[in-house]
This record gives structure tokens, C-alpha cells and sequence, in this order.
């Protein structure tokens, strides 16, 4: 009779460079899933993973094992187009909100799963439920109900649907374990191929704000994700994407959200429209043009206010989330130090005071606060005037304030 491994050794062998069996990492899925490894081995285990690597097959496996800790969706016969975008994470983020509810107006179906903030990078959900009332663990029957009615959904894991990645993620955000390639390709990956794709477009963000710091890297991930997505069927395409300043102008839950309802209201950042017009032509085949006219007319927020009344959110709070759902108690701009062009605005040092002011988490069960951030930041190559704003902090208490304002003066460069 087979016996289940022995995890310290399994745990080991990983540390030590060796390849493990897929039999293998499926136990280790299953069992950590199941409740029966704890998370201090599934931590150990991911250390291992993160100095030593897994080669193609091991990737393969350990995504095939994620994928199916849980159900998959199915799609009638017949169906549209089913198509995703996922992006591997960065600072400010919010493409997801602007092009899911885009792309579901040109007749596709968008089941899109997405993840909370990890390390420093914000997450879909955290941002969707800064949006009052807003479900995001929507069962399978829930989902596909709401893709026959209005084509699009956004939701997270669930213990139905990839809870391996549900634990994993969350696992993985607080013990400094993100930047893998295998367990990146592996978390996006999962959930990907369990909403059943015809096809999938991947935004692979490098950078200082992004996990995979240069572009070579980025590219691997690249690779190793869309190896993967083709193996198992799904056209799967990648797009690399500069992260060395935030995208858009506001970090921080709501203060996304706000800010694409206003790339919504034909009103958002050049450079949120640009990514998002990017992505959405590669999933589509339409010219951003023509994309953009279902912007400009309106009709691709009145979907995203059909996604929030059909998930239970109150859609009369998108154009107040900040100032009446989440109005940060302390509100107040940051002078610039100097006058100049605006040389250099470091995500990494903006996403780690988000994540600070309490936009992400520190322990696994910590509460995310979704009021606080940055919003009107200042871009690259801008000019600037000594006593201007640089951006507007949203802080709990002053001393958030001040902690925050010392990280963006290190995080902003002004060139005379
Ligand atoms: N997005 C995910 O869903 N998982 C990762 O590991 C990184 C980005």
C-alpha cells in the first residue's frame, strides 16, 4: 500500500536542489490543501522552492496540482469566447478593474480570478472590496449564472474553486516567498486554467515595483507561464511591461478603485489607458480605437456598474468611494522639496509605504485598512516647483503621515 511521503524529507530533498516526482508535489498540494501539512512546512518547503528552483516538469505538476485542489469551471456549448488577462503584479496596478468590464462589452466572457495585495503589490480583490458590499467568493454556480447575464465576473479563490492557491497565496505574502518563477507561473497559472480559457493574455510587469526586476527575467516568467497555459490547451499569449514607477496616479485600495472609475469616465491616467487599450486589443483582435469609443461612450462603466450590483456592491458609491466610503482621516499633500523634472518615482518605495499606511498585509490574518495611500502623484519627466505637490497622502494618524512622507521624498528624484 502506498504510504504518503515523509514532508521534512520531501522539504529536504527541495533544499537541497533535488527534483521532486509529481506524485510528490501533488501530496504536498493535497496534504497542505487539506489541512494535513501545516503552514510551517509549507513555508519551509517554499524557501526551498524560492533558493532552489523547479524545473519545467516540476512547474507543470505543481500548477496541475493546484489547478485541481479544487473544481474547475465548465461553460455551456456553444458559449462565447471565454478570455482573461492576469498580471503578475505591481504598484498601482488597476488594469483588471478598467479591462474586465471593457473587454465583457465586446460580447467575450471574462471569468476573471484574481488575488489580494502580495508582498508589495496590490491585489484585484483587496481593491474590489474596498467597494461596498462587494462579494468576492462567489460560488461556481454564482459565477456561471453571472457570465450568462452580463459576461464578465470578478472574483477570488475559494475553498471550491483553487483553495491550494487560496492558502499558497496568502502563505506566500507574508514570508517573503513571492519572487519564484515556479510558484508565480504556478499560482497564476492554476487559476487560470481552472476558468477553463479559450485564451489568456498575461502582463508580465518588471522593474523595481514588480517581482521579476529585470527584463530577462520577466521574459523567463514569461515563458515558463505561457509554456504552460499551451501544454494545457489555452492560447495564452504574454505582453512585457516596464514597473519602475506606479501605474497611474494613486495607490492604495479605494484610491484605485477611484481612479479607474475615472479612466472609466474617459477621464484616468495616460499611462492606465495605454497598458489597459494594450492588453484588451490582444485579447479581443479590436483596434484600440475601437476600444476606446466603448469607453469614451460610457458603456464600459455602465458595465462595471452591472459587475458591482450583480456581486452586491452599491454602485452609487464608485464616483464617492474615497470620499464618503473611505475617507482617510488624515488627507494632506506632500511639498516638493525643490523645483526640477521629475526624474525618478521608485515603485518599490511607494508600494512599501502603501503597504505600511496598512494597503497590504503584514501577518496572514491581518486586516487590510482601504482608505490609505497615494493619490495625485506626480510622473516621470514632469515639471515640478519647489512647494508643489509631489502626491496626497491618505494616512490613519499623523505619524503614518510622516513616515510616509519621509519614504516618497526618498522615492522621488528631482533633476534641476
Ligand atoms: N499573481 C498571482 O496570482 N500569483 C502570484 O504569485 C503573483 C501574481
Amino acid at each position: 500500500m502506498p504510504t504518503k511521503p515523509h514532508i521534512p524529507t520531501l522539504i529536504a530533498r527541495k533544499r537541497d536542489g533535488e527534483k521532486l516526482a509529481s506524485s510528490e508535489i501533488r501530496s504536498l498540494i493535497d496534504g497542505y490543501t487539506a489541512g494535513e501539512i501545516p503552514d510551517y512546512q509549507m513555508s519551509a518547503f517554499a524557501m526551498a522552492v524560492l533558493f532552489r528552483g523547479m524545473d519545467a516538469e516540476e512547474t507543470t505538476a505543481l500548477t496541475r496540482a493546484m489547478m485541481e485542489s479544487g473544481e474547475t469551471m465548465t461553460h455551456p456549448p456553444g458559449h462565447p469566447p471565454v478570455v482573461d488577462k492576469h498580471s503578475t503584479g505591481g504598484i498601482g496596478d488597476k488594469v483588471s478593474l478598467v479591462l474586465a468590464p471593457l473587454v465583457a462589452c465586446t460580447g467575450v466572457w471574462v471569468p476573471m480570478v484574481s488575488g489580494r495585495g502580495l508582498g508589495i503589490t496590490g491585489g484585484t480583490l483587496d481593491k474590489l472590496e474596498s467597494i461596498p458590499g462587494f462579494r468576492t467568493n462567489l460560488s461556481l454556480d454564482e459565477a456561471r449564472a453571472q457570465l450568462e447575464s452580463i459576461g464578465v465576473v470578478m472574483m477570488g479563490q475559494t475553498e471550491q474553486f483553487c483553495p491550494a492557491d487560496k492558502k499558497f497565496y496568502a502563505l506566500r505574502d507574508v514570508t517573503a516567498t513571492v519572487p519564484s518563477i515556479p510558484m508565480i507561473t504556478a499560482s497564476i497559472m492554476s487559476k487560470k486554467l481552472a476558468e477553463s480559457l479559450d485564451s489568456l493574455v498575461l502582463d508580465v510587469k518588471f522593474g523595481s515595483g514588480a517581482f521579476m526586476k529585470t527584463e530577462a527575467q520577466a521574459r523567463e516568467l514569461a515563458e515558463s507561464m505561457t509554456r504552460v497555459g499551451r501544454e494545457m490547451g489555452v492560447e495564452t499569449t504574454a505582453v512585457l511591461n516596464p514597473m519602475d514607477e506606479p501605474l497611474g496616479r494613486s495607490v492604495g485600495n479605494a484610491l484605485e478603485v477611484a481612479e479607474a472609475v475615472e479612466a472609466l469616465n474617459d477621464n484616468g491616467p495616460a499611462d492606465l489607458l495605454a497598458v489597459t487599450l494594450e492588453l484588451a486589443e490582444k485579447i479581443t483582435g479590436l483596434h484600440p480605437v475601437r476600444l476606446y469609443d466603448i469607453i469614451e461612450s460610457g458603456e464600459a462603466m455602465l458595465k462595471l456598474e452591472e459587475l458591482v450590483v450583480a456581486q452586491g456592491g452599491d454602485p452609487d458609491m464608485l464616483e464617492a468611494i474615497v470620499e464618503e466610503a473611505h475617507p482617510a482621516p488624515v488627507i494632506r499633500e506632500v511639498p516638493a522639496p525643490d523645483t526640477g523634472t521629475v526624474a525618478r518615482v521608485r515603485a518599490d518605495i511607494i508600494g512599501q509605504a502603501a503597504l505600511e499606511l496598512g494597503a497590504g498585509r503584514a501577518r496572514a490574518d491581518s486586516t487590510i485598512d482601504p482608505a490609505v495611500g497615494f493619490d495625485c502623484l506626480v510622473k516621470c519627466g514632469e515639471p515640478v516647483h519647489q512647494g508643489t505637490p509631489l502626491c496626497r497622502i491618505h494616512a490613519r494618524s499623523d505619524v503614518d503621515f510622516e513616515l510616509a512622507e519621509t519614504m516618497v521624498l526618498r522615492a522621488i528624484d528631482i533633476e534641476p
